[in-house]
Parts: C-alpha cells; structure tokens; sequence
C-alpha cells in the first residue's frame, strides 16, 4: 500500500504543496498549514491491522520503528526514506497511576503521562524528529538550506539544537534573555547550536525568527510548521494505547503555543475516524494566568481573541502571550468538548508541590496542569469517578531553580506551603536523634489530625 501525506490550508483553501518544499503559510489566505493525510488509504488497513502492527512494533529492533513516533511511520510521515530519519528512539514514555495524590484529591483513577522522560527531557522530541527529518531528505534531495532556526521558552531549542546535532545540519536559536532555566540554556550551547539571546520575549524572538527564515535558505522549526505536530500527535494515541485501546474520560494538558493541545487532539480524530476507538475523550487546557490568552478567549465562548503581553511566570516554557497555533487549537476544543483552566503563581507552585510529595518530580507547567485539575475537581466538572490522565511535559531535573526557590521560600508570590528545607547539623549524634523524632512525632501527629 502506497500512504502519502502533503501540506494543506487549515482553514480549508484548495491546494496541496509537497512536505518537502519550504512553505509555511497558505498562499492562498496566509493562514497556517497542516500536514494532511491519504485516510482512504490508511483505511483499507482496518482497525484491528493498525492496532497488531503498532502493537508489534513496540520496542522493536527493527530501524526504525522502536520510536514511539516511527513505530506510526504511516501516520506520521510515510514519505520519508529511513535512512534519512534522525531519532534517538523517542517516545513510549511511562504513563503511571499516580495513586496517591488521586486520593488525595478524590480521583481514584488518576494516570500521569510523563512525556518530558525523553532524550532532551520535554515532549518537544516528539516533533523535532519529525522535522529535522524531513530536513535532512531535503538537503539529501539538493534543496539549498543551509540551517534551522526556531524562537523558543526553552525546551524547543533544546530539542532542535539536539537532533541538528545527530544530523550534522547547523542550527540557530533564539531564547528570550534570562527567561529560561539555566539547563535549557545550556543544552543548545553544549549541542553546538548557534545561540542568540534577544533582550526581549517569546513573541518578540517569534517575529525577529519569522523575518530571518523568509529568505528560504534557513528553515524554520517553530510549531506553526505543522511537521512537529505530526509527531506530537502520537501523545494521544500512546496514551490509548497503554490503556490496552481504551479511551480515558479526560486528558490535561499546560498549553503556551497551542501546538500541543492541536497535535493531542488530532492523533485522537484521526484514531477515531480510522475506527480504532468509538468515542473520544475531554480535554482540559491548563494556562498560567499570567499568560492566558486562550483562558480568556474561552471566556468569550471563543468568539473573541486578544493577544495578550504575557508577564513573567514561572512556567516560563508557556510564556506566551499571542499563541501560533490559537485557530488550530480552538478547531480541536470544540470537537473534543474542552475547557480551560487557569493557575496562579501560587497556584501553580503548590500544586507542583504536592506532586513531588507524592512521588512526582513536577516541572512548573506540569504543576500548571495539576493545578486546573485541582481547581476542576473542585468545581465538580471532572468526576471523582472520571479516568483523568495528565500530560507532564518536561523533566523535573530542567527546573532545578525553580525547586529550590520554592524551598528556600524565594519565590515571588509564592507561600511555599510545602517548603521542605534541609535541616542544617552540627555532627553530633544526639542533635541528630532529637532532629529525627521531632520530624517523625510531626509527622505522626500530622497523619493522626487528617485520620479523625
Ligand atoms: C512547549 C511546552 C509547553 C507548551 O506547548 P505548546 O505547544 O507551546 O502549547 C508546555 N510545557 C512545556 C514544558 C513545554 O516545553
Ligand atoms: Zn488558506
């Protein structure tokens, strides 16, 4: 079987243009394009066929479908020769049940999908091996780029810096001055990539990055090119998956650009209209209120959208006031029945809190995410009998500044509620045994008061 797929309008204009060429708007109405797919052929496999072959291929040997994104080449990116594919076997990230903190909260059926446990330590793989890809079959096919280039909070960057690295193609990127960790700083500098940091934004790196790439000689990687977004669409279809092909009630996703919550949702329609699943689950989209331009415009009934400036926030990889991919994401809320929450810095920083105290290892934005759950079971919008899965999109361990300030009681805004500091000892054995039992007494009374 022949599968193809091609660029098209998002908004519906007529034309198809080659996913090997450099084109990133219509031509036709300037909106964005998405990658489009041949699903008659795809249906001719049935369903039963995609679920035995993806099935099969899970952890294969066999190059290079052990990658939780190639293992659904078909899906993805069929016309792409393998040998041009860069991956570092990304994806078939653990989805656990985080029993605890769902007891804690009334929500027995609570899954935590921890998309950030990959190569760069953020889901941002998941895409980037889609693109540069892509890249390196078109400089095999003589196209004249010379380079990628993305704006990016942080983990982008490092995803792109990262596999240009494995491809031998150079790559450029623009971070917002002091507004990422200092691990997402560092990775594209250890990669090799060219690294500009602009005294200004997200949206203002976005709009220098945008006029840099219009001379079609440097690609540009951000998420309004749809190729990463194919590959961010096997979040859904993973998480289906690992549910032995059951849908669950609800996902949760921290949502900046937009680009996530399009790929979540269309991974979920296409299983759905290829007949893997029946029904299709809700989606909640966790924004910081410093940067909530989605939250408000679902406030409108998304009628209306303002771009907003966003403010500084420790989620600072959804630090985005004026989202790319706002039409897409809207498009895939109104059909997966979505909401939109909203986290304070508090908030936030609370909810990541007492993850951790449950055995998570939260980022700020997964703390976002946990935070619209929190908020949205109170409210009684997600049931405590709803199967609830939150997506975490990066590693903890990228957000070492953020932990410690939480615990040394630095942040801004923030009352560190769950502060947990370490206790500072001369060596001397009796000091330690009087620290040990007040903490343990502590405890004890602690769980004592919550058990009556
Ligand atoms: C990129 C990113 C997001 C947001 O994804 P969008 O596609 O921009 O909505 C959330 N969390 C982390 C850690 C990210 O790196
Ligand atoms: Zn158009």
């Amino acid at each position: 079987m022949e599968y193809s797929c091609w660029f098209a309008c998002t908004r519906g204009c007529e034309g198809r243009y080659s996913i090997f060429g450099v084109i990133y708007r219509c031509p036709k109405c300037g909106g964005l394009l998405d990658v489009q797919h041949d699903t008659d052929a795809l249906k001719a496999r049935g369903p039963a066929g995609w679920i035995q072959l993806f099935d099969r291929r899970v952890r294969t040997n066999e190059w290079p479908y052990g990658s939780g994104v190639w293992g659904k080449k078909e899906w993805v990116c069929p016309s792409i020769d393998n040998d041009n594919i860069i991956s570092m076997y990304e994806g078939h990230t653990n989805l656990f049940w985080a029993e605890r903190l769902g007891k804690e909260i009334g929500v027995s059926d609570l899954w935590i999908k921890l998309s950030g446990n990959s190569h760069t330590g953020s889901f941002k793989d998941l895409g980037m091996t889609v693109l540069v890809s892509v890249v390196r079959q078109m400089r095999a096919m003589g196209r004249p780029i010379r380079a990628i280039a993305c704006a990016s909070t942080g983990d982008t960057s490092a995803a792109l810096a990262c596999y240009c690295a494995a491809a031998d193609i150079p790559s450029i990127v623009f971070l917002p001055k002091g507004k990422v960790s200092t691990a997402q700083l560092i990775q594209p500098i250890a990669n090799g990539a060219l690294v500009l940091a602009l005294d200004t934004d997200f949206d203002g790196c976005m709009r220098i990055v945008q006029e840099v790439t219009a001379e079609n000689t440097i690609y540009l990687a951000n998420s309004m090119n749809s190729l990463r977004i194919e590959g961010q669409k096997t979040v859904g279809i993973e998480i289906v998956e690992q549910f032995d092909w059951e849908v669950p009630d609800w996902i949760v996703i921290p949502v900046g650009n937009l680009g996530n919550v399009s790929a979540l949702g269309k991974g979920l329609l296409l299983m759905k209209e290829l007949g893997l699943i029946t029904r299709l689950p809700r989606i909640a989209c966790a924004q910081a209120a410093k940067a909530n331009p989605l939250y408000r415009s679902y406030q409108t009934g998304f009628q209306e959208f303002q771009p907003v400036q966003a403010e500084q926030t420790l989620a600072s990889a959804i630090q985005i006031g004026n989202p790319v991919s706002y039409e897409r994401a809207v498009k895939v809320l109104r059909q997966l029945d979505g909401v939109v929450e909203q986290a304070t810095e508090d908030e936030l920083a609370d909810a990541a809190a007492r993850g951790d105290r449950t055995g998570m290892y939260c980022c700020p934005h997964t703390g976002v995410a946990l935070a619209a759950l929190f908020k949205l079971v109170d409210r009684g919008v997600i049931k405590g009998s709803d199967r609830v899965v939150v997506i975490s999109t990066a590693h903890g361990l990228k957000f070492t500044d953020f932990k410690v300030g939480y615990h040394s009681g630095t942040l801004r805004e923030v009352a560190s509620r769950h502060a947990n500091p370490p206790v500072e000892l001369a060596p001397d054995v009796q000091l330690v045994r009087d620290a040990i039992a007040r903490e343990l007494d502590r405890r004890e009374a602690a769980a004592a008061n919550c058990a009556t």
